[in-house]
């Protein structure tokens, strides 16, 4: 059953695409598919409203964020309704990832961004500094083409777009086909909150329309999603030699120590796999637990796997996988974990109460690193555990693969804590926590390895959307230039006499 298919529509039409809940599988909605024209036209009306956008000052950009953030306290159940009917997700998943984060985001870059945006002088080095002085300006970039995933369709679409308006860009804003409205929330936002006409602009539509959203001629893309669509998309900005930020997939590991506190891990393990039901692009994937705790550990995992509820509406725990193909993946990892001699808790099928795309909560063990399970993103409500000697054992495991986002470790010592994180190969690490450091926006988000390029957040996130222009200047009025003419052997002699005088005694070392 697919949740997004196309609709006949008369020859020379515009595309269009009918939708469906993951939860009921009923028909909920119906979109106009954005095309290269459509994209063309925003693109143009993006690069008349940028330069006005871009000279005023930061504060005021700022008002907007305030504004938006005001909106968006006013009409949450509103937008969580959206939120909800596209995706399924619990309201507690859809508020805590969603809308709290989101004006989290909003608040913290409205009253941040002027500081970060500063222009700022940089002490020059050794005899440049006696003659120039240097000045770093973030300049906008222009265009940024904004392109986002279906799990956290709303937070993932925003947070990209505050950050690049806020440095001073127009956004083309294409949010996932799957869960289109929820992310055209932010249009909406936008409009309500007075934002100048033609600087945001959502495109609705699939890949097409992503592909068209890159090759437009913008100048830089913020893609959040797929390794596979994600490498598709750095092609195409590496022909262009456009910059692009890449969030992509991980596959996250957790450590338990044998000092964990094994409630507090036990509950961090089955929270950090089926949190927005095992969506989260920094899900715990897999488990590595050392051998003297491992059976008291996942006794307690399974305990309170086997307590969630999965519903449609009412209270419930977890919601449905929202897009058919990944719950094809999450049955064809565990199949293939059962075959090669995993043994299943818990959970380990579609959920036979509910009509929806509904997977059990599943703990796994006796797994293995050859399985797919502990290899490959599954990204649906999956556990695997495996039982290691001692935490080297589970270091090595961990770095054993080709992703690279989060990870977790769990352990009393906070000097172990710390000692083992940054033994691990990941864009960020937490300890005694999971799938915190997003919502930390002062934490740098990005991935390594195949989990992506850049980050989204931190400063560094922010000022990704700008190009810190380099302006040297004089000092005290110089009137000397770093060449000129006509060459004189003198004058390359004395060169060489200042070279040696410079990087050849220790002094000058010092100097430089
Ligand atoms: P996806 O790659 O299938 O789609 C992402 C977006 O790209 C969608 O809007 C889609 O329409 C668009 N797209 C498809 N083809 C395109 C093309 N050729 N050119 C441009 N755009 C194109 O990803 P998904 O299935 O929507 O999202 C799930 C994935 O996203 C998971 O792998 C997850 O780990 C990842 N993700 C990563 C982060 C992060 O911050 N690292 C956050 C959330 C999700």
């Amino acid at each position: 059953m697919a949740i997004v298919t196309p609709v006949e529509v008369a020859p020379g039409a515009r595309r269009r695409l009918a939708l469906a809940s993951p939860a009921s599988l009923e028909p909920i909605d119906e979109i106009e598919v954005a095309s290269r024209e459509d994209v063309a036209r925003a693109l143009a009306a993006a690069r008349k409203a940028q330069p006005a956008w871009a000279a005023r000052p930061v504060s005021e950009r700022a008002q907007f964020m305030w504004r938006a953030l005001d909106l968006m306290l006013a009409k949450q159940d509103e937008f969580l309704a959206v939120i909800e009917r596209e995706s399924g997700k619990p309201k507690t998943d859809a508020l805590m990832i969603e809308m709290f984060a989101a004006c989290d985001a909003l608040a913290y870059f409205a009253k941040r961004a002027e500081r970060m945006l500063r222009p700022r002088k940089q002490r020059l080095h050794g005899v440049l500094a006696l003659v120039k002085q240097l000045r770093l300006v973030p300049r906008p970039l222009g265009v940024v083409g904004v392109i986002s995933p279906w799990n956290g369709p709303f937070i993932l679409s925003l947070n990209p777009t505050v950050q690049a308006l806020l440095a001073g860009n127009a956004v083309l804003l294409k949010p996932s086909e799957v869960t289109p409205r929820s992310g055209a929330l932010v249009g909406e936002l936008f409009a309500q909150a007075g934002l100048p006409e033609g600087l945001l602009s959502v495109l609705l539509g699939d890949g097409e329309t992503g592909a068209a959203v890159v090759e437009a001629g913008v100048d830089k893309i913020s893609f959040t999603g797929s390794v596979t669509t994600g490498r598709r998309v750095a092609e195409a900005c590496a022909r262009q030699l456009l910059p692009c930020t890449l969030e992509l997939g991980g596959k996250d590991p957790m450590i338990v120590c044998a000092d964990a506190d094994l409630d507090r891990a036990a509950g961090g393990a089955v929270a950090g796999a089926f949190f927005n039901a095992g969506q989260i692009c920094f899900s715990t994937e897999r488990v590595y637990v050392v051998d003297a705790i491992a059976d008291e550990f996942t006794r307690r995992v399974v305990e309170r796997a086997r307590a969630l509820r999965q519903g449609v509406s009412g209270e419930f725990d977890l919601g449905p996988i929202i897009w058919p193909r990944q719950l094809e993946v999450i049955e064809a990892h565990v199949a293939e974990a059962v075959e090669k001699g995993a043994k299943v808790l818990c959970g380990g099928r579609r959920n036979p109460q509910l009509a929806g795309l509904y997977y059990e909560p599943t703990v796994l063990v006796d797994v293995s690193h050859d399985m797919k399970i502990m290899r490959e993103e599954t990204f649906g409500p999956v556990l695997p555990i495996l039982r290691v000697r001692d935490e080297d054992e589970a270091i090595r495991l961990a770095n054993d693969t080709r992703y690279g986002l989060g990870a977790n470790v769990w352990t009393r010592d906070a000097e172990r804590g710390l000692r083992l994180a940054t033994r691990i190969d990941s864009g960020s690490v937490c300890v005694n926590d999971m799938t915190m450091t997003y919502g930390a926006f002062e934490a740098p988000f990005g991935g390594r390895k195949e989990s992506g390029v850049g980050f989204v957040n931190g400063p560094e996130g922010l000022l990704g959307y700008c190009h810190l222009q380099a302006v040297l200047i004089d000092r005290f009025g110089g009137r000397q230039t770093a060449a000129h003419y006509p060459y004189r052997t003198a004058r390359t002699a004395q060169m060489q006499r200042i070279m040696r005088l410079l990087w050849g005694s220790r002094l000058g070392r010092w100097l430089a």
